[in-house]
């Protein structure tokens, strides 16, 4: 899967629409981590030496690819709310509060945002980037 920076995302969905994709991802992420503790605790639910060392050793890889699979989703649904939440906050023109922005481009690192209503242009800083 091709990795796209939040400016180069914005700027072909537009904010508003990339922060629902966002919390739509992010969510889909929790739900994983979900299903990962799912598959932990059935794993260890199951761990016992009366069915064999084959039957062990499945159980015990469920566990751990339940735990690797688990701490991923999590810090991906991190990562993905922190920057939601993070460009979020910067989304509010100066110029007149309006809610939601324009993405013009990049400028030193920074997001180039105009507000749609009144033009007024500001920088956005993006987080520093996380887990992929
Ligand atoms: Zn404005």
């Amino acid at each position: 899967m091709k990795s796209e920076s939040a400016s180069e995302r914005i700027r072909v969905l537009g904010f508003r629409r990339w922060y629902e994709r966002q919390l739509i991802e992010g969510h889909l992420w929790l739900a994983s981590c979900f299903v990962a503790m799912i598959a932990v605790a059935a794993g260890m639910e199951l761990l016992t030496l009366e069915g064999g060392v084959r039957e062990f050793l499945t159980d015990a890889l469920l566990i751990a690819g339940g735990c690797v699979a688990g701490w991923l989703s999590w810090r991906r649904y991190a990562w993905t709310m922190l920057r939601a939440e993070a460009i979020g906050e910067q989304a509010v023109c100066g110029g007149c509060r309006h809610y939601g922005f324009r993405c013009c481009g990049v400028d030193g690192g920074r997001m180039r945002a105009r507000c749609p209503k009144c033009s007024h242009e500001w920088l956005i800083d993006e987080p520093v980037p996380g887990p992929r």
